[in-house]
């Protein structure tokens, strides 16, 4: 396993640990499908976070389930227009589309969460 895989593992392991609980109150029944948010600054390979689940899964209520990954865009907010805005092209600050300010603020984007989880 490569170490950049490693960072993808350590969070499939605590979200899996999410998982098996919720499957556990349902009594026996399966886990069809597990989605997680990532946000796009979160630093979280897609292809490494597919292939930790099966890792991790492996054994588990869990495993063979629908692995689904929503992507969570940038969002940031603009202080002089009090507006939030996308932001893209960068990654720590953004250009508000209107009028050209930076922003550090960041206010979606982060995301590194379980987002459902579906018994079968
Ligand atoms: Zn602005």
């Amino acid at each position: 396993m490569q170490d950049s895989t490693m960072h993808e593992v350590g969070i499939m392991e605590s979200a899996m640990s999410l998982v098996e609980q919720h499957a556990a109150a349902g009594a026996g029944r399966r886990v069809g499908r597990v989605v997680v948010r990532i946000g796009a600054l979160a630093g979280v390979d897609n292809q490494a976070l597919r292939f930790a689940f099966d890792v991790v899964s492996k054994g588990t209520l869990a495993e063979g389930a629908d692995f689904e990954i929503e992507d969570v865009p940038v969002t940031a907010y603009c202080l002089g227009c009090e507006r939030e805005f996308e932001g893209a092209g960068g990654d720590f600050v953004f250009a508000c589309p209107d009028c050209g300010d930076f922003s550090g603020e960041v206010r979606r984007g982060r995301e590194m969460e379980l987002s459902r989880i579906e018994l079968i």
